[in-house]
């Protein structure tokens, strides 16, 4: 997994250190979990929140930073304000606005990812690429929000070109916006199944879930809307 992560990013021309693995470890018990962390994981993503928190609970005792990469509807953002470093699915002003008055109660800052649909498929959540310039705007009013970068879920697809295209259109918006807003310069994309391609589009982040704890019993379709 690391190798064809360093060959990926040297085919690009890119350096392997600008990735970064991100282990996606929905569905995955705290058991196998910890054997993870014995081997050095100090990261973990989940897609779903009551997932994440519990987890998060239950595995306290270690030095874990949690990433929340689905979607979120505006009356979980309290739970995510309370224990998460990181939300990938930044969709909507109503969530960033919840999201930042909950970490404002407790102290905290979040570092967050604008989700961005990529391949115009209806059930996708994620802005419309034309959507991000004025959702950018609007984010320096949460002050508590720490924006990275932009996240994707590219179409899946056994076309090849199917799938880059849609981390192209990833890394499009990215490099507009950087010229606004330098800091947002972080792209995550790529799975399981595409994080190859995706390193070669750009990603700086690829969030890797059955390439690295195996494959799962629980069906995609519980995650997003199947296509
Ligand atoms: C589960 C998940 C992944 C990882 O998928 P795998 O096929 O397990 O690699 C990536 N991104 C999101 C948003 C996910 O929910």
């Amino acid at each position: 997994m690391l190798a064809k992560i360093d060959a990926a990013a040297t085919r690009a021309g890119r350096a392997p250190s600008d990735v970064r693995l991100l282990p996606v470890s929905k569905t995955v018990p705290q058991e196998r979990l910890r054997l993870a962390v014995a081997a050095g994981c100090r990261e973990l993503g989940e897609n779903k929140v009551q997932e994440a928190k519990r987890k998060s609970e239950e595995m306290a005792d270690l030095d874990l930073s949690w990433a929340v990469i689905g979607h979120l509807q505006t009356n979980k953002a309290k739970d995510v304000a309370a224990f998460a470093n990181e939300f990938q699915a930044l969709d909507s002003v109503r969530l960033a606005e919840a999201l930042d008055r909950r970490l404002q109660m407790v102290g905290r800052g979040l570092d967050v990812y604008v989700q961005v649909n990529t391949s115009a498929e209806p059930q996708k959540s994620g802005l419309a690429p034309a959507e991000v310039p004025a959702f950018l705007e609007a984010l320096p009013a949460f002050s508590a929000l720490r924006v990275r970068g932009f996240m994707t879920l590219a179409e899946f697809s056994s076309d090849e070109a199917r799938v880059r295209r849609c981390f192209r259109v990833l890394r499009d918006v990215r490099d507009r916006a950087v010229q606004d807003w330098p800091e947002v310069g972080e792209l995550s994309m790529g799975m399981s199944g595409d994080y190859e391609i995706a390193i070669e589009e750009g990603a700086t982040c690829v969030r890797v879930g059955q390439a690295i704890f195996g494959s799962r019993a629980t069906p995609d379709s519980a995650y997003w809307p199947a296509g």
